[in-house]
This record gives structure tokens, C-alpha cells and sequence, in this order.
């Protein structure tokens, strides 16, 4: 089942990442929405650094992703933003993007946001798509959030949900993050039903112990057809990869490393990156001064030297070398779009629990790591 890319190194304490959920509250509905608690107040700014506090006792983290709920709702996000930038952190926000206009955006790029992600996608009850909407309806909305969010300066990312015999809202957001300059994260969460777990006890360094139905066969996806269908459809090889807790090469994390070149009103110019020498070496660095780094900000000098470097140790060097003649034009654009597909957890019929292996999106659960795709189903 595995795929020829990079198996990332991230490995207990050493997983740069998490996620804090700041409220339960939305201002939408969702087909796909995992939060199946009642609502609670939102969490205080106190609360949400002790709960920083405990996590960076349990992970070097280097970036911080803040979910809801619908974190615009949160009265003090601006300020969340400001303690954990405080701490020397990147931060990241998922929002649906319903009350994301330019001044917000602005503010969020003054707090000291880093990506701001928009969840837009089929089957939402929301007031700014129609109730029936199409493709283009849902291209065309995060288009105009990419934008809006671009222009106060924030980097740009789109969220959505591959849903089984879907496929054609996926090949649609991928082909519109491929297209657009502004949009440059893409993270595609695979369709998994959870509503047949009756407990779940554990955490991510001790396993989990569990009870229920494991989700119905018929609607299983999972990355090894998904690298196989963006080959065909995007002509994309991945990047990086991360296994299973039960089966290491078990694509359960899969990211690709994207340079595009942006020529006025010309197609882009796409390529994918390889793994080489360069990110490897890298990484032991990164390890050895403590800490590996997650988000990276658009740096078309810096990646033009990382193409260059990269081709001569291992990776595609014609290609690199196109991608970065063709970004030495005066007026175009290079950019770096990374694309995630991640495949939730779930429970197998002995009640164990099959997950990311070193789950980079945990939240702090009863004081231990748990994965966020199943926080609210642990007791
Ligand atoms: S196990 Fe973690 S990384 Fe994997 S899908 Fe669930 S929350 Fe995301």
C-alpha cells in the first residue's frame, strides 16, 4: 500500500503541530461536521494558554491551528492570535469565511496570522451560496475569499471533504488551487462516518481502546487510490507522506509539494517537487537545533535556491530548472502550493483505533494527544 515519496520524520515530542479548538459555536451547516458535543462558551484566552502551555510541554511545536466551530465567532480571536504568535509560533485558522470580509482579514494579518484556511464546499447552509449551488457556485466564492484574504496579505488556503462517488467536487478545488496565485494550501479531508463509535479511551502515545461499529466497508476511501487518481488526472507525484499507527505504510497523511508560475493571463506554468537530498539533510538540521518547522511563508528567492539545490541532489532537475527560467521573467509569479490529503481515524472491528500515525493535527484531550478527527468520540 505505500507510496513512493518521503516518509517524514515526525516522530513523539518532535511533531511541530496541533490544533486548538477555540469554541464549539457555527454560523453554518455542514453534511460532514465531526462535533457532536453540545455547545459550550468559548474557551477563554487563560484557558486557551494553559492548554498552549500543556501542549508545548508534550510537542516542539513551530505552527498552531486554530479550529472551531467557526473561530470568527470567537469574541477574542485577534488576541488568540497574539499569545500564541507571542510564543514564537505560526498560526494557522480554518474558517467557512461567512463574515470573512477585507477589514477582518486585515485584522487577523495585524494579529499576526499566517494562513487563514477557507471550508467552502457542497451541501452547506450558508447565506452566501444559493441553497442549490454548483461547482462553479462554490469555485467562485472561494475564489473571491482567496482574494480578499490575499490582498490583506495572509497566505491562502481552501479545505474540503472527499465524499464517496464525489470525486468531481476534489478534481474541481484542486484544479481551482492549481489555477489561482492566491491559493497556495489545499487540504482534503476523505469522507469517514463516526457516528458507530459507542467510546473511545487513549491516547495517541498509548493507543486506543474502543467500542462500536467500524464504518461501513462500501465507504471507505483511502491515499493509495488517491495518489493513484491525482496521477491521472493532475499528472502529480507526492511528496511526503505519513503511515498508520497499525500499518506503517499505510498512507494516511499524504502531502504534495507544488511550484507554480504565474504569467499574466497564460496558464500556469505546474510542477511537482520531489523529495531530495536538500530536505532531508534539512530536517536533520532542523532536528538536531530542536525543532522541525511546519509552516513556510512564500519566499520566491528561497524556493527558486531550493528548486536549484533540489534537482542537483535527487530531484526533478529539468523541471526545477523550468520552473524556476520561467520564474526569472520580470512581472511573474513563483509560488509554493503544498496539497494534503488526510484519511481520519477509524475503528476496526476489535475496537482498536487505526490513525495517522504521529497524528499532526492533535488536540489536548483529558491532558493527552488525541486526534482532532476524533476528539469529540473520546471519553
Ligand atoms: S489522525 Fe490526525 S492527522 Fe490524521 S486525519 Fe485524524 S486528525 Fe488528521
Amino acid at each position: 500500500m505505500s507510496v513512493d515519496a518521503w516518509r517524514l520524520p515526525w516522530q513523539g515530542k518532535m511533531v511541530p503541530h496541533a490544533v486548538i479548538e477555540i469554541l464549539r459555536e457555527c454560523n453554518i451547516t455542514c453534511r460532514a461536521c465531526y462535533k457532536n458535543c453540545p455547545p459550550e462558551p468559548p474557551k477563554t484566552l487563560v484557558q486557551i494558554e494553559e492548554e498552549l502551555d500543556a501542549l508545548l510541554e508534550l510537542r516542539r511545536l513551530s505552527s498552531v491551528s486554530l479550529l472551531g466551530g467557526e473561530v470568527s465567532l470567537h469574541p477574542q480571536l485577534c488576541d488568540i492570535i497574539r499569545l500564541i504568535k507571542g510564543k514564537g509560533l505560526c498560526v494557522e485558522l480554518m474558517t467557512n469565511g461567512v463574515t470573512m470580509d477585507a477589514d477582518f482579514c486585515r485584522s487577523l494579518k495585524d494579529a499576526g496570522l499566517d494562513v487563514i484556511y477557507f471550508h467552502i464546499e457542497r451541501g452547506q447552509t450558508r447565506p452566501d451560496l444559493p441553497d442549490t449551488h454548483t461547482g462553479e457556485d462554490l469555485n467562485n466564492l472561494r475564489r473571491e475569499k482567496a482574494v480578499t484574504a490575499g490582498r490583506a496579505g495572509l497566505d491562502v488556503g481552501l479545505t474540503a471533504t472527499a465524499y464517496p462517488g464525489e470525486i468531481r467536487d476534489i478534481h474541481d478545488v484542486m484544479s481551482l488551487t492549481l489555477d489561482t496565485p492566491e491559493l497556495n494550501y489545499l487540504l482534503i479531508t476523505l469522507f469517514r462516518d463516526h457516528a458507530g463509535i459507542q467510546s473511545l479511551r487513549g491516547d495517541i502515545r498509548t493507543g486506543f481502546a474502543g467500542s462500536g461499529t467500524p464504518p461501513d466497508a462500501s465507504s471507505l476511501q483511502n491515499n493509495t487510490w488517491f495518489a493513484e487518481w491525482v496521477r491521472n488526472e493532475f499528472e502529480l507525484e507526492p511528496f511526503g507522506w505519513m503511515g498508520s499507527n497499525m500499518d506503517r505504510d499505510d498512507p494516511r497523511w499524504l502531502s504534495y509539494l507544488i511550484g507554480a508560475v504565474y504569467d499574466g493571463d497564460a496558464a500556469p506554468h505546474i510542477e511537482y517537487i520531489r523529495p531530495s537530498l536538500l530536505e532531508k539533510v534539512s530536517m536533520l538540521i532542523f532536528r538536531i537545533a530542536g525543532r522541525y518547522p511546519m509552516y513556510l511563508e512564500q519566499n520566491q528567492a528561497r524556493f527558486r535556491t531550493q528548486l536549484a539545490l533540489n534537482g542537483i541532489l535527487g530531484g526533478r532537475r529539468r523541471s526545477n530548472r523550468e520552473l524556476v527560467r520561467r520564474s526569472g521573467k520580470s512581472g511573474v509569479q513563483l509560488t509554493t502550493k503544498r496539497i494534503l490529503f488526510q484519511n481520519p481515524a477509524e475503528l476496526t472491528a476489535d475496537g482498536q483505533l487505526i490513525h495517522c500515525e504521529w497524528c499532526p493535527d492533535a488536540v489536548l484531550k483529558n491532558g493527552a494527544l488525541v486526534p482532532v478527527c476524533v476528539a469529540d468520540n473520546v471519553s
